[in-house]
C-alpha cells in the first residue's frame, strides 16, 4: 500500500487543521508511525492531479482510493467579506498549526457552528484576543460539535451567541464590525436541520477587529476519467465507496463533505476499505 500526500507530512486535518492543544502531535506521529511500520509506504509532497494523475495511479496500482479531504473554504457571501481582517476559518487554523498567525486584535467574531469555528475561537483566545464570540445562525441545540467542546469553550470565556445571520461586514479598509439580523428557527428539512428565517427590521451591529469565517469547506475537483458529481468529486457509492470505474474508490470527507464525527467516520471508512493501520 502506498500513501500519496500533497503536503510535507501525513496527517491531513489532524495535523494541519486541529490545534495542538486538542491533539498533541506526538500522538498523531505515533499513530502514523504504526501505519508505516505495518508495511505501508508514504510519499509526501506529491499532489495528485498535478504531480501525478489518477490515470497514472490506476495504471500502476490495482486499486486507488481518493481521500483528499475538503480544503476550499466556503466564503461568506455578504458585502464587505473581502475587507482586511476577514479570515477564512480553515486557512486561519492552518496558519495557527504552522505557527503563521495573523494579527487579530482584541475583539474577534467567529461565524460558523462546526469544529473549525470552535477551534478558531479557542485559538484566537490563545493568540491574545480578549473578546471572542461564536455567532450561530441557529441555536446551541443545533451544534454539531460535542457538549464537552461547548463546555470547554465557554469555560475559557468565549461567548456563544445564537439566532443571528450576518448581513454585511462593515469597515473602510479593515473590518470594523459585522451587521447581523436576528433569526428564528423554521421547520426542519428531511435531515432534521431546521430552516433559518431572518427577522427583518431586527438588524444590529457588533464591533470587531477581526472576523473568522468558518461556514464550511468544499473538496477540490479531481479528474479521474469517471463520472463526477456537482462538486467535481468522482461519483461514488456512499456505502461501498466504489465509483463506476474499476479499481477507483472515494472516501472520507472527500466523499461526504465535512460532517459530524467525520474523523471517526473517516477512520471507519478506511477500516472498511482495508487500509493498513486502521
Ligand atoms: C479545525 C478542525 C477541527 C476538527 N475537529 C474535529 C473533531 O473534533 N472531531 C472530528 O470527528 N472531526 C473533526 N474535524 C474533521 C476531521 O478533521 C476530518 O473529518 C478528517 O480529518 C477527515 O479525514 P480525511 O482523511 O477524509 O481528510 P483529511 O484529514 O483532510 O486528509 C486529506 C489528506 O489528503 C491530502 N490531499 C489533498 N489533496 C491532495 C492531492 N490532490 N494529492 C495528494 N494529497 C492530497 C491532504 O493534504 C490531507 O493530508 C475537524 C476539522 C477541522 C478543520
Amino acid at each position: 500500500v502506498t500513501l500519496f500526500e500533497a503536503l510535507d507530512k501525513a496527517g491531513g486535518m489532524l495535523r494541519y487543521g486541529i490545534p495542538e492543544f486538542r491533539l498533541p502531535r506526538q500522538v498523531l506521529d505515533e499513530e502514523i508511525g504504526r501505519i508505516i511500520q505495518s508495511g505501508a509506504s508514504l510519499r509526501t509532497g506529491v499532489r495528485i492531479g498535478e504531480d501525478m494523475t489518477v490515470e497514472e495511479l490506476l495504471g500502476d496500482f490495482d486499486a486507488v482510493l481518493l481521500a483528499a479531504g475538503c480544503y476550499k473554504s466556503i466564503p461568506l457571501n455578504v458585502p464587505g467579506a473581502a475587507l482586511k481582517g476577514v479570515y477564512p476559518g480553515l486557512e486561519f487554523m492552518m496558519g495557527v498549526c504552522a505557527s503563521r498567525t495573523p494579527v487579530i486584535g482584541d475583539r474577534v467574531l467567529v461565524i460558523g457552528a462546526g469544529f473549525t469555528a470552535f477551534d478558531c475561537a479557542r485559538s484566537a483566545l490563545r493568540l491574545g484576543a480578549n473578546h471572542v464570540s461564536i455567532c450561530l445562525r441557529r441555536t446551541e441545540e443545533d451544534l454539531a460539535v460535542t457538549k464537552d467542546e461547548v463546555l470547554e469553550t465557554k469555560k475559557e470565556g468565549i461567548k456563544i451567541q445564537s439566532l443571528m445571520l450576518s448581513r454585511r461586514v462593515v469597515g473602510s479598509e479593515r473590518v470594523e464590525g459585522v451587521e447581523f439580523v436576528r433569526t428564528r428557527p423554521g421547520d426542519p428539512d428531511p435531515d432534521g436541520k431546521r430552516a433559518i428565517i431572518a427577522i427583518e427590521g431586527s438588524e444590529f451591529m457588533i464591533p470587531a477587529d477581526s472576523v473568522i469565517v468558518a461556514t464550511g469547506q468544499r473538496p477540490e475537483p479531481m479528474e479521474a476519467g469517471s463520472e463526477r458529481e456537482e462538486r467535481g468529486v468522482p461519483l461514488a457509492d456512499r456505502e461501498s465507496f466504489r465509483t463506476a470505474r474499476k479499481g477507483l474508490y472515494v472516501a472520507g470527507d472527500y466523499l461526504t463533505g465535512p460532517r459530524r464525527s467525520s474523523k471517526r467516520w473517516a477512520w471507519d471508512a478506511g477500516r472498511r476499505k482495508g487500509l493498513p493501520g486502521t
